[in-house]
This record gives structure tokens, C-alpha cells and sequence, in this order.
């Protein structure tokens, strides 16, 4: 069903900005002025922006900046969440798509999870006729970006 992505995105950034309250972590959002609908299984998405969100926070030095960041072009609409954080070696970027798959096995486990978070949100996103991709430089950050169709056109039959 149709869903205004940004306020789902708002929610999730408020969430998180309140499960981090006590942290010195800063997150910031950047979202178009208008809403953004979006055909979507709610929940799954959700879970999809859940994981990147956490996995953001997870990674994040302290007094680090999270940016979620929502653009839309003419057939897609971007989301962009980016850290400051630990960052991913070139040659694992590809990897952290996969099953179970984690960067540095000692930092995984005391920091918890099974690996399978951005294997889930890759058949989500997929799913929805999306890509995920990751961006990221080693020691600096990661951006991890989502893009879905997205159709201005569409707005005018929401609601009926
Ligand atoms: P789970 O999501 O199941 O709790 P997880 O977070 O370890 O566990 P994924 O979300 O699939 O698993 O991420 C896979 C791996 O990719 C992580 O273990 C981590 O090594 C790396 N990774 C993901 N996001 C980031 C990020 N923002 N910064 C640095 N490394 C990241
Ligand atoms: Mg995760």
C-alpha cells in the first residue's frame, strides 16, 4: 500500500534519537518539504531501515553524526544514511550483503547481531523493485543508500 515514506523515516529517527539520548551520538535528518509515497509493505520496511539505522549507531564513535538524508529524482527516491563511524575495507563492501557475513569476527561479537540484517534488508529492498548499496571509506564512515521507484504521479490517488 501506498505509505508517505517520510513520515515513516521521521519515526525511525525519532526513535533513535531517543534510544540514544544518553549517548554523544548526533542524529540529523534531511527530508524533501513534501511527502514521499511510496508502495511498500510497511513493516518490512521498517525492519529495513531498523537494521541500517542501528548498524549506524552501532559503528559510530562517540559524539559521532548520523545523517538520514531523503532525495527524490524523476522515477526514484534516494535515502542516504551515513556515520562517522569504523567504515568497511573496500574489500569486504561487497560482503556485508551476505548471510552472516561481519567485518571484524572479534568487534561483531561483542557488539552482538548474527549478520543477517543487511541480507534481510537486501531482499526487502529488492523485493520492492529497490537497490542497496554501500559507500564507505575505512577509518572515516559508511554511507548505506536505498533507492526505490517512486512516482510524484502517484501522490494524487493516495487517500481515496
Ligand atoms: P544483525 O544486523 O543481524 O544484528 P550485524 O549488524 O552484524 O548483525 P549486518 O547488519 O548484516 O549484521 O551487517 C553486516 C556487517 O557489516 C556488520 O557486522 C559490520 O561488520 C558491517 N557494517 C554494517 N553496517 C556498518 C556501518 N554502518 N559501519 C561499519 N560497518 C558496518
Ligand atoms: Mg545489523
Amino acid at each position: 500500500a501506498p505509505t508517505d515514506l517520510k513520515e515513516l523515516l521521521s519515526q525511525i529517527t525519532e526513535r533513535f534519537q531517543m534510544i540514544t539520548k544518553d549517548k554523544n551520538i548526533d542524529i540529523r535528518k534531511q527530508f524533501p518539504k513534501h511527502p514521499v509515497y511510496v508502495d511498500m509493505d510497511k513493516d518490512k520496511m521498517v525492519q529495513v531501515f531498523d537494521n541500517i539505522v542501528s548498524n549506524a549507531v552501532k559503528y559510530s564513535p562517540d559524539g559521532g553524526m548520523i545523517m538520514i538524508q531523503m532525495i527524490t529524482r524523476g522515477q526514484a527516491v534516494d535515502i542516504e544514511i551515513t556515520d562517522e563511524g569504523v567504515g568497511i575495507p573496500k574489500e569486504s563492501q561487497e560482503k556485508i550483503f551476505e548471510r552472516f557475513y561481519r567485518v571484524d569476527k572479534a568487534r561483531a561479537r561483542n557488539l552482538g547481531g548474527t549478520g543477517l540484517g543487511l541480507a534481510i534488508a537486501k531482499e526487502i529492498v529488492q523485493a520492492h523493485g529497490g537497490r542497496i548499496g554501500v559507500n564507505s571509506v575505512w577509518k572515516k564512515g559508511t554511507t548505506i543508500s536505498v533507492t526505490l521507484p517512486y512516482s510524484i504521479a502517484k501522490k494524487a490517488s493516495v487517500g481515496e
